[in-house]
């Protein structure tokens, strides 16, 4: 069934309710929240977006096919587009080239959708400034314009210019209701013991997210780690959201066994220090057996003149490792010969005599 939602309105109405629109933005991009709708009824991708060479998504249509604006907006442009080529086009082998008849919308956020390849005269319905609703017909795709069969040519320009190459972006993910803006995240702790669980959320994904591990431990299929009596070192966990095609992996540190690194890649545990405010530092680093034992010192050069300063943070190992951390702020003779105006952190340490890799 084809619904059709037209409504027009005196230019004075139609300012004051597009400047409340406006007023109601969410930014210049995100695609109204991810809330579109389909510009067809069945969503087939015949050609992806190129940001080179494609400036929009091809959907499959057949003759006649219904075509839908994804969120609410306001008809710019009810245009008709084709120009004659001296050689073929290169990516449909024609002698002509455009959108033929197309419609560009405005939404809410000030970004426009672009559909183009519409059957000439389904679009005489609509004006521009004609009020469209998320859902209501624009027209029928047919195959006008520079293409080769029925298909949907359809565009997002985030900033709403819909006439620029390099405003272009990908529309699909916005169909799929995936925010590009969206960045998919993992919330929970970094740090876990032995036989304990854990609670992960994700967020950035409008669908199902599916969890993935790689470690000793299980994670259900709502973001619950569960770790046993085994479980050491690092466990990386992953979060995929397969409708907008995006995964993330977060490492959790089990601090009650082994290292976070394990394995017979030596990382730091213990105190380290690091630079704060430097426009440049450099590190320091030396082995040495005292006592028996082999011990590191680690120093942080910093420039003496600028406002950078030493900061120290711990590596959460367990058992903590013995250190004994020092912080200079004067040249410290260990570390000569400083280039003149450099000043050091420095921090010493040993790894005992307990293993690096998981029991
Ligand atoms: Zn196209």
């Amino acid at each position: 069934m084809r619904r059709k939602v037209v409504v027009s309105f005196s230019l004075i109405i139609l300012l004051g309710i597009y400047f409340q629109y406006v007023t109601s933005a969410h930014g210049a991009s995100g695609c109204e929240q991810a809330g579109w709708g389909f510009p067809l009824d069945t969503i087939i991708v015949n050609s992806s977006f190129n940001p080179a060479s494609h400036f929009g998504v091809d959907y499959k249509a057949a003759d006649g096919d219904n075509v839908s604006a994804v969120a609410d907006g306001v008809v710019l442009k009810n245009g008709f587009n084709l120009k004659k080529l001296n050689k073929p086009d290169s990516r449909s082998g024609l002698m002509i080239k455009g959108w033929g008849r197309y419609i560009v919308l405005k939404h809410n956020d000030g970004s426009t959708t672009l559909y183009a390849h519409l059957v000439d005269d389904s679009t005489a319905h609509l004006k521009e400034g004609d009020l469209l609703t998320k859902g209501a017909t624009i027209g029928r795709a047919d195959s006008t314009g520079g293409v080769t069969g029925p298909h949907l040519h359809f565009e997002y320009a985030p900033d709403g210019k819909w006439w620029l190459k390099l405003s272009k972006k990908d529309p699909h993910p916005c169909v799929l209701g995936c925010n590009p803006e969206d960045i998919l995240t993992i919330t929970g702790s970094d740090e876990t013991t032995r036989n304990s669980t854990k609670q992960y959320t994700a967020t950035g994904c409008p669908g199902t997210v599916t969890w993935g591990i790689s470690g000793k431990g299980a994670i259900t299929s709502t973001g619950l780690l569960t770790t046993g009596s085994t479980a050491c070192g690092t466990i990386a966990i992953t979060a995929n959201c397969s409708q907008c095609g995006t995964s993330v992996t977060k490492k959790v540190r089990v601090t009650d066994a082994g290292y976070w690194n394990g394995g017979s890649q030596r990382d730091y545990c213990g105190t380290e220090f690091s630079a704060r405010n430097c426009d440049s530092y450099y590190f320091r680093w030396n082995e040495q057996i005292m006592d028996g034992e082999l011990w590191y010192q680690q120093w942080v050069i910093l420039p003496e003149t600028s406002p950078c300063s030493c900061i120290a943070f711990d590596y959460f190992c367990s058992p903590i490792l013995p250190y004994t951390p020092h912080c200079f702020t004067q040249n410290n003779p260990q570390c000569n010969p400083l280039p003149q105006g450099w000043h050091s952190c420095e921090v010493i340490y040993n790894e005992g005599k307990i293993p690096w890799a998981c029991p």
